[in-house]
């Protein structure tokens, strides 16, 4: 057998890549011509390269290494909870308990009545979950025709069927037949893109109440549920004007409507508070979890349920479950993960140190020719590139190429930023200190003014 290592010359790894390895979301025609960086260690938020570069990792991963790389505490109690017990499943009446501490913390942690956890591998399966938990639990309450599910356009809830169809990603639903039926979007309270002549609160309260005209228009007995993300991440971190919540918060109310929270990245301390949903002070039902759950160190998310619908869905069996639904070792990771967060005060670290310091250095970001509209809540943030200032323009080439062109200057000077469309975001790991900071911003500015000056050169401002 052939022997596949981190000492293989990087070129050897990618055409073994290319050749074998499908990717996730990647511009393909990209990846053909430059090969993939190969990222072979990382420790605190720093990420290497097969060619031995250090990388600042403004993303977190996915959005989700929130305690940092190389924490040998989680590597500890993965090793233990195999040696003691590697697999069993929580079905037909067992239980194990790294499933049972990690469904009790959880309760504790999370807010309100939410005392319940259904788990999984990923925040898709977990957001499955709650399509099938929220029609079930209509039909036990005797109104199975409160069915339909209402999401947002650009919100993202996963990539498998029912996730990617409550999320709002035409480029998504263009591929494989979606969205699967009941599942209506409603416009986005992105303000900057969509906002006209409004002020933020008048758009956040017309945004919100797009959900109330959709549940007259379907009527309220057709409705089960609502889902969000608390602030919009992979759509751009758009966080919305500060009257929204409140008013759909109103609506749910009003209509008898179950919310869910999508907190697979707002959750565990990523708004400066444990979940989005106390950073907003809104009240759901349900809340999807995943990603900060373990930083990444394990798949593992699940769905956070209140004592009614827990109460509801407990009268009958729920022919539903993963093979991997509380499995034992990511629930003694995530254990342990969230043992770290609480002892080492890295929520509070998040809200009174990291935030503060990036608001500072993010918004004076803004002074840049290239952006405006710079937007912090906690460790995530976003600003929009811009070919000419204070008019919310956009660039005549086509969206997302001064995205791109801005992405790939950050890898090329070692940072790791994402671009949506053209808004360059960031959400790095929580540990991050205010040193680490100033490396990051100064790479993103080297980044910001080698892009600005490419796309000069190319003509595109
Ligand atoms: N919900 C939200 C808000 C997300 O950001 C993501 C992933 N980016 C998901 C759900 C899907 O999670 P996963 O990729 O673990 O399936």
């Amino acid at each position: 057998m052939r022997t596949i290592t981190n000492h293989l010359p990087t070129s050897e790894l990618q055409a073994l890549d290319a050749a074998h390895h499908v990717h996730p979301f990647t511009q393909n025609d990209a990846l053909a011509k430059k090969g993939a960086r190969i990222i072979t260690r990382a420790k605190g938020v720093y990420l290497t390269d097969s060619e031995g570069e250090t990388l600042i990792d403004g993303m977190a991963g996915l959005w989700c290494v929130n305690v940092g790389y190389g924490r040998k505490e989680l590597a500890d109690a993965a090793a233990r909870q195999i040696e003691e017990l590697p697999y069993y499943n929580t079905f037909f009446q067992t239980s194990h308990v790294p499933a049972i501490a990690l469904a009790a913390r959880i309760a504790d942690l999370a807010p309100g009545d939410l005392n319940h956890v259904f788990f999984a591998s990923s925040g898709s399966e977990a957001n499955d979950t709650n399509i099938r938990l929220v029609r079930h639990y209509w039909a036990l309450k005797g109104k199975p025709e409160k069915s339909v599910i209402i999401s947002r356009k650009n919100g993202y809830h996963g990539s498998s069927m029912g996730s990617a169809s409550l999320g709002g990603m035409t480029s998504m639903h263009e591929q494989g037949g979606l969205p699967i039926p009941g599942i209506v979007h409603i416009d986005q309270p992105h303000w900057y893109a969509e906002g006209g002549d409004m002020t933020p609160e008048e758009f956040g309260l017309q945004r919100a109440r797009a959900l109330e005209e959709k549940i007259l228009e379907l009527g309220a007995d057709r409705v089960g549920a609502f889902i969000a993300e608390p602030v919009q991440g992979a759509g751009g971190v758009i966080i919305p004007p500060s009257t929204y919540w409140p008013e759909i918060q109103r609506i749910v109310d009003k209509y008898d409507i179950l919310l869910i929270a999508d907190e697979v990245i707002t959750g565990f301390g990523r708004t400066g508070n444990w979940f989005g949903s106390q950073t907003f002070a809104i009240k759901p039902h349900i809340m999807t979890i995943a990603k900060g759950l373990s930083s990444g160190y394990q798949p593992i998310g699940g769905s956070v349920v209140c004592d009614e619908v827990a109460a509801v869905i407990a009268t009958d069996e729920f022919n539903h479950g993963y093979t991997y639904s509380g499995h034992p070792v990511a629930a003694a990771v995530a254990l342990e993960n969230l043992r770290i967060i609480e002892e080492e005060g890295i929520v509070e670290h998040v809200r009174d140190v990291a935030h503060p310091y990036l608001a500072e250095r993010w918004h004076a970001l803004g002074d840049h020719p290239l952006v405006e509209d710079t937007q912090l809540v906690g460790l995530m943030g976003s600003l929009a590139l811009v070919p000419v200032k204070g008019e919310r323009a956009k660039f005549a080439a086509g969206a997302g190429t001064a995205g791109y062109i801005t992405r790939e200057r950050c890898f090329a000077n070692n940072v790791v930023m994402r671009h949506v469309y053209d808004r360059m975001i960031i959400s790095p790991p929580l540990v991050i200190t205010p040193s680490e900071i100033d490396i990051l911003i100064d790479r993103a500015t080297v980044a910001l003014d080698e892009a600005y000056k490419q796309l000069k050169d190319d003509g595109l401002l």
